[in-house]
């Protein structure tokens, strides 16, 4: 077996073991065997990681930086995710599985969240407050929180490290990331970029772990002041409780069952591009992956034939090959929860119209078919639960007033897609869509100035645009008496 890659965490500015030296293997889910080899934080390393950043934070030289100064070393990160975005591409893959093709191109995009934030730093201000007080001056001030503890699922882990720390140390905070057990190489990777872009020690740390004790240790630290979780539900309420300890501002992104709702006027080959773009795209492994297909009647035969004629060409194989349109999934219990939750599927009397197993020409990894399933009612777990991976069920519709029913008719509420030509349909149904995000014809489009979260069970923050700036900021107000007369005695009755 090939040698594991060995790395150590980024903590106060140096690259460290484990205090008890303890480690665990990263696996390459295009193969199955481990390659990298983690260390396994401690309460006590997650301890020493806070501390770095708490004391960056208050007398380290971030808290006396200038603003423009910190959007400086912002902009300098920018250029050099463009300088490594082929290593730190190549190396998201090895470790998650998703495509060279979008790791690569991602991580060059992500230089636009660095100096989008960059540019920000220095204009982030509060108000002058017309109040209603005479010889009083009023006014508010926008602040740091402090220190802000990150955790992260394994999906996108460069993505999601742009969205939180970009506008964290625009704002002034200082960050303590902690990896997912199942995907930290690209984390670490990322790390040695942001090492050689010059921040101080302590501005960003990065630890790596299992959920308890590394997770658990962090969001629950006294010294943590806010915490952005992007990941499932359950750890989410684990991560609520958590923050009754410190009382961390908490901001969730969740998981979500995103409704596509393909209307009988649209151009038909623009539908089908958008609805493999919702679902295939990175193995369906995305938060907002387009899941729930509804259709409406007149077009539903039409759309489906094409779909699945064009699911039925993707090449699925090595992520690492270029030629490659779909990779595997990123664990082993995602396979089998997949493969589980379809044969269920069928049981309880949905058809399955395409996929549904693993690709016979693939000898090794966790690879599965892009999945397609036809079913009647909204109850199936399927259609109701996450899947994270290439499955789409499919549901047919009569009319509008349906089509928003059934698209709300979910405790999720990321994101949503509406295909039609009809401008006044495409508006109402906007309105309608009780979801953080609607793309209408077109899907999965994001940008470091479109804010970005959910509504219901897919979480509350906005991270991306200015609204990441207010979550990542405090208000302070400040009031001047201005008056040249002495205050008054307040206990002397005039
Ligand atoms: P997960 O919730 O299992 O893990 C996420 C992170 O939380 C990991 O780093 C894990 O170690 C950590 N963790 C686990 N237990 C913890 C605890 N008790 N305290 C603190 N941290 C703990 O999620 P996952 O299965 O790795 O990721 C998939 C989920 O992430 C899906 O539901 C997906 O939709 C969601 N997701 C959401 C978005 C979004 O922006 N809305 C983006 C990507 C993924």
């Amino acid at each position: 077996m090939a040698e594991l890659k060995r790395y150590q965490m980024y903590i106060g500015g140096k690259w460290v073991d484990s205090t008890t030296g303890a480690t665990f293997e990263s696996i390459n889910p295009a193969t199955g065997t481990p390659w990298a080899e983690i260390p396994s934080a401690t309460t006590e390393d997650v301890d020493k990681a806070v501390t770095a950043a708490h004391r960056a934070f208050t007398d380290g030289p971030w808290s006396k930086m200038l603003p423009t100064e910190r959007g400086a070393l912002l902009r300098r990160l920018a250029e050099l995710m463009k300088t490594h975005s082929e290593a730190l591409g190549r190396a998201e893959t090895i470790d998650t599985g998703k495509l060279f093709t979008e790791t690569r191109w991602q991580a060059q995009y992500l230089s636009n969240y660095y100096d989008y934030y960059g540019g920000l730093a220095d204009k982030i201000h509060g108000d002058t407050l017309p109040i209603d007080k005479p010889d009083m001056w009023a006014m508010t001030i926008r602040e740091p929180i402090g220190v802000v503890a990150a955790v992260v699922p394994w999906n996108s882990q460069l993505f999601l490290v742009a969205v939180k720390i970009a506008p964290a140390l625009a704002a002034g905070n200082t960050v303590v990331l902690k990896a997912s057990e199942h995907a930290s190489v690209a984390m670490l990777e990322f790390g040695k970029v942001f090492e050689e872009a010059g921040f101080p020690p302590g501005v960003v740390n990065i630890v790596t772990g299992m959920g308890d004790p590394c997770g658990t240790a962090l969001t629950r630290h006294p010294l943590v002041d806010r915490i952005s979780f992007t990941g499932g539900l359950t750890t989410a309420r684990n991560i609520i409780r958590n923050s009754a300890e410190n009382f961390a501002e908490v901001s969730l992104e969740l998981g979500g069952k995103s409704p596509l709702l393909v209307f009988d006027d649209v151009e038909l080959d623009n539908a089908v591009n958008g609805v493999l773009l919702s679902i295939f795209s990175a193995t369906g492994q995305s938060c907002v992956a387009g899941s729930r297909l509804l259709v409406q009647d007149g077009i539903y035969d039409a759309l489906l034939e094409q779909v699945v004629a064009r699911a039925a060409e993707i090449r699925i194989g090595d992520p690492l090959d270029e030629k490659s349109q779909m990779g595997p999934l990123a664990t082993r219990q995602q396979l089998d929860r997949i493969e589980q939750t379809v044969a269920h599927a069928v049981s309880e009397g949905a058809t399955l119209i395409h996929g549904g197993k693993r690709p016979t020409h693939m000898n090794e990894g966790w690879y599965y078919e892009p999945t397609i399933v036809a079913c009647d009612s909204q109850d199936l777990d399927i259609v109701k639960e996450e899947m994270f991976g290439p499955v789409l069920s499919v549901l047919r519709f009569k009319d509008e007033d349906e089509a928003v029913r059934l698209a709300n008719d979910t405790r999720f509420g990321l994101a949503s897609g509406v295909f039609t030509r009809d401008i006044g349909r495409a508006m109402r149904v906007t309105k309608a869509l009780r979801a953080g995000i609607v793309w209408v014809n077109t899907y999965r489009v994001v940008s470091p100035m479109a804010p970005f979260g959910g509504y219901k069970d897919s979480g509350h923050g906005r991270e991306s645009g200015l609204e990441a700036i207010y979550d990542y900021t405090r208000v302070k107000t400040v009031w001047f008496n201005t008056s040249r007369d002495p205050i008054a005695d307040p206990f002397r009755m005039q």
